[in-house]
């Protein structure tokens, strides 16, 4: 080997080095770890899957299947991108039709958008965020930490004794003798913290899927600017996803961890067809009075 092509392997073997550990260094700055949890993931899918029953028999779908099918697929294309990967979520995505800009995830899996959010969001990339925010908060298992959390608090002799998944089936009934009425809402609202991860969740699958990372911090920046001081009425989003502190420079802070600079994906036109056809379809029904779930 001459000297000259013994210089270029060095710097070939040094290039390969330092992309190793920047790989690395990605791989390693960035794990999500999931909170204290006395459930199994089959039980999430189940619990999410009992309570998605009674969100359906209190919240009205949107009965348009272009709707439904477009959400479908860009959400699950996302999951393909969320850490913790687990086989048995249910990755199911619907539209409620509601004229309340929001979002929510059920424990497994069970994720609902509400058409106003669809209509709302300025870019396909805007919707994905919310869909990955969503899906941080099934693969961070936010609602039954909160559950097991709650029963700690509440039921310690009950944990303690094996009285919990002694029989490996644990039911909303169960967990409503367990804690009472409310755990719907204990397994939908979340803390700032919570939502943090979900954040930074959501971003790290926007970043994979060769979206802008920033796009759903740009969608609730945009919420926030349009209903100044406004959480409640039309805008539960914003109640339902306390703002952590400021969400965009907190994204900004994790792009460097997320990997290199590429060309984010910008091509919204199935997303404005899709949009533009919602907008086109009759209004929402008036709201019921709200269930627990919201
Ligand atoms: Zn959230």
């Amino acid at each position: 080997m001459s000297p000259r092509q013994g210089r270029m392997v060095a710097v070939s073997a040094g290039v390969l080095l330092s992309a190793a550990l920047a790989t690395l260094a990605f791989a390693t700055q960035l794990t999500f770890k999931t909170g204290f949890n006395l459930f199994t993931i089959p039980e999430d899918v189940s619990l999410g899957r009992q309570t998605a029953a009674q969100v359906e028999r209190q919240l009205p779908l949107l009965d348009d299947e272009t709707t439904t099918r477009y959400l479908a697929q860009l959400g699950r294309s996302l999951t393909a991108y969320a850490p913790n990967p687990q086989p048995e979520y249910a990755w199911q995505f619907k539209v409620l039709n509601s004229g309340d800009i929001n979002a929510f995830a059920l424990p497994g899996g069970y994720i609902y958008v509400n058409r106003a959010t669809i209509e709302c969001a300025a870019s396909e990339a805007q919707l994905a965020g919310i869909l990955a925010h969503e899906e941080g908060h099934v693969v961070m298992r936010h609602g039954t930490h909160q559950a097991s959390e709650a029963m700690l608090a509440q039921k310690p002799l009950e944990i303690l004794s094996g009285f919990f998944g002694q029989d490996g089936s644990l039911t909303s009934d169960v967990l409503r003798d367990l804690l009472g009425a409310g755990v719907e809402s204990l397994l939908l609202k979340n803390s700032r913290s919570m939502e943090a991860q979900a954040d930074s969740v959501g971003a790290y699958i926007l970043y994979r899927a060769d979206y802008d990372p920033r796009a759903m911090a740009q969608f609730f920046e945009a919420l926030k600017q349009k209903y100044p001081g406004q959480t409640l009425g039309a805008l539960s989003f914003l109640s339902d996803h306390p703002d952590p502190g400021d969400r965009v420079k907190a994204v900004d802070d994790e792009i460097p961890q997320l990997g290199p600079a590429k060309p984010w994906l910008a091509d919204n036109r199935q997303f404005d067809a899709v949009r533009a056809h919602v907008l086109s379809l009759p209004p929402p029904p008036k709201p019921k009075p709200q269930p627990q779930t919201s």
